[in-house]
C-alpha cells in the first residue's frame, strides 16, 4: 500500500495521545490495480469501555458518517488501523478472529505498536482467510 509520511505521522500522533489504550480510525483512498493508495488517515473514537487497552470497537454510524463524507470527494474506505500499546506491529489472535468474522475483503489493516507510549512501529497487513489468517502488505510511504 502507499501512504504518506505525515498520514502515518497524524496515526502515530494519535497512538500516542491514547495511551495505554488502543485508539482505531479508517483509511480513505482508492484502491487501483489492486493496490491501496491512502489519501488520508482518520482518527475515530475507540467505543469499548470495558478493556480498552486491549480492544477497540469502531461505532458502524461512525463508519457510515465517515463512508458518505468519503464518497463525496471520491474515496471509499480503504483500509482501518488501530494500535497495541506496549504489544507488537502486528494482528493479535483477537484481530484474527474479528477478521475471519467478514468485512475484510480487499482493505488493510494496519497495526501500530506503541511502546511506553512513545515508540511506534507502523505495520500493514491484508486478511486472507480464517486459515491464512493476516500477511504482511509492504509499506511504500511516499
Ligand atoms: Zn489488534
Amino acid at each position: 500500500m502507499k501512504i504518506r509520511r505525515a498520514d502515518i505521522e497524524t496515526i502515530a500522533a494519535h497512538a500516542r495521545s491514547g495511551y495505554p489504550h488502543e485508539v482505531c480510525g479508517a483509511l480513505l483512498g482508492v484502491s487501483r490495480e489492486g493496490v491501496v493508495h491512502a489519501a488520508r488517515a482518520v482518527p475515530l473514537t475507540n467505543r469499548e469501555t470495558e478493556r480498552p487497552a486491549v480492544r477497540y470497537q469502531i461505532d458502524p454510524a461512525d463508519l457510515i458518517a465517515l463512508q458518505r463524507s468519503a464518497r463525496e470527494e471520491g474515496l471509499d474506505i480503504v483500509g482501518y488501523f488501530h494500535s497495541h500499546p506496549d504489544h507488537p506491529a502486528r494482528p493479535s489472535e483477537t484481530d484474527r478472529r474479528i477478521a475471519a468474522e467478514g468485512l475484510s475483503d480487499g482493505v488493510v489493516h494496519m497495526v501500530f505498536g506503541v511502546a511506553g507510549g512513545r515508540d511506534v512501529v507502523p505495520s500493514s497487513w491484508v486478511f486472507r482467510d480464517a486459515r491464512q489468517g493476516f500477511e504482511e502488505e509492504p509499506l511504500d510511504v511516499i
